[in-house]
């Protein structure tokens, strides 16, 4: 059997959560914004428990965090929803980096036909993006920094906690998409100061198909950021329509497990990254690594097999693992990773480049075995 490595894309779902929003589906199905009856209000004490969990894990406020449909749509509400107060206030320069995640970039890219200017900071060979830059980029018209916390391409952690010490005192909101180290990085998240962040649960082993923004309040006061849709008011109106009471159950569950967990986790997954490099060394095949290993996290590894084409190797190899060479936003057609290519990465070792990850759940044994398969098949497509 096939095993899965493509955690990074969607990782599955942990069984006490799917146990507990079988539950929640089967028991709770009324709307948690109703108020005449008991079905209502028995939907609200799942989705606020929920939303205990999520802030207790960031170490947040329950009243800073905003259920949404997941990472995609808070980076959305967090660019387009400081539309307003970016007019008010004439601030409409934006700091972003070249790596960030689509559901940014796009955004970014449609502001600036708005007349938003925005700053695209490339990283560097290692795949970090350097926090003195974008400080030294930042304008008395600068309205958002955003900048994701890991790499979902490379796993290289960026230098969040340094741009939100810097930009603490300054008049300029920071972001964090933190969709691919929430619930992992945990220390170093409650460690670090920002104003917003986005996040979803189908990376930690919840459902698909929910996340939350965090608006985190100063003076007591959110950041200035509008819903983008309009309708109710759930959830303050940043995020109106139904709240989905068993995904958001099991996002809190989610979180719950992760708390619990994490240390265990990283240490797991540290494990199997030290066997898939061993096996790596052991094998004799001409490889690099893109993203520096000293800032990465435990769960991913961009393995560039020199002289292998990396389409060719993700078929051929199908029968023994799911990998990818790129995020699953980007797959429908094959074009090079923007990711490594802002690197600085040449063409040809891209195109020979694939990304695997894998999670606390991943069985070692397995991992390890199939990963000796896919470097074995790796040799035999070599030229
Ligand atoms: N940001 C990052 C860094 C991601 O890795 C992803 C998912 N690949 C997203 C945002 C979007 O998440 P979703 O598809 O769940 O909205």
């Amino acid at each position: 059997m096939s095993v899965y490595l493509d955690f990074n894309s969607s990782a599955p779902i942990d069984e006490r959560v799917l146990e507990y929003m079988i539950g929640v589906y089967r028991n709770s199905y009324g709307n948690a914004d109703s108020r005449t009856h008991d079905f209502g209000d028995s939907a609200r004490r799942i989705v606020e428990d929920a939303r205990g969990r999520v802030s207790s894990i960031l170490g947040a406020g329950k009243d800073e965090v905003f259920f949404t449909s997941g990472a995609t749509e808070s980076n959305n509400i967090v660019l387009q929803g400081l539309k307003s107060y970016a007019l008010e206030s004439g601030k409409k320069h934006i700091i972003t980096s070249a790596i960030e995640h689509k559901s940014v970039l796009e955004t970014a890219k449609v502001m600036q036909l708005d007349g938003f200017e925005v700053d695209f900071v490339k990283p560097g060979l290692n795949g970090q993006v350097s926090a003195e830059e974008i400080i030294s980029l930042v304008r008395d018209d600068t309205l958002l920094v955003s900048i994701m916390h890991v790499n979902n391409e490379t796993g290289v952690i960026q230098p969040v906690k340094e741009i939100g010490q810097s930009l603490a005192d300054l008049n300029t909101f920071f972001h964090i998409d933190a969709t691919q180290s929430f619930g992992k990085l945990v220390d170093e998240l409650r460690d670090t100061k920002y104003d917003m962040l986005s996040m979803s649960a189908h990376k930690i082993g919840g459902p698909q198909g929910v996340g939350a923004l965090v608006l985190r309040k100063k003076q007591y006061k959110r950041p200035p950021v509008k819903g983008i849709m309009f309708g109710g008011q759930q959830e303050h109106g940043i995020r109106p329509g139904t709240i989905p009471v068993p995904l958001v159950a099991g996002l809190g569950k989610a979180c719950q497990i992760a708390e619990e967990e994490y240390h265990d986790n990283q240490e797991k997954c540290e494990k199997i990254k030290c066997r898939i490099l061993d096996i790596l060394d052991e094998s004799g095949i001409d490889y690099e690594i893109n993203g520096d290993q000293t800032c990465s996290v435990p769960g991913t590894l961009n393995v560039c097999f020199n002289g292998v084409s990396s389409e060719a190797l993700m078929l051929a190899s199908r029968q023994y693992c799911g990998v990818s060479n790129g995020s699953a936003c980007n797959s429908s057609s094959y074009s090079p990773s923007f990711v490594l290519t802002a690197m600085g990465i040449p063409i040809e070792k891209i195109e020979n480049s694939i990304r695997i990850s894998w999670g606390s759940s991943s069985d070692p044994n397995e991992v390890a075995d199939a990963f000796e398969n896919l470097v074995q098949v790796a040799k035999k497509l070599a030229f």
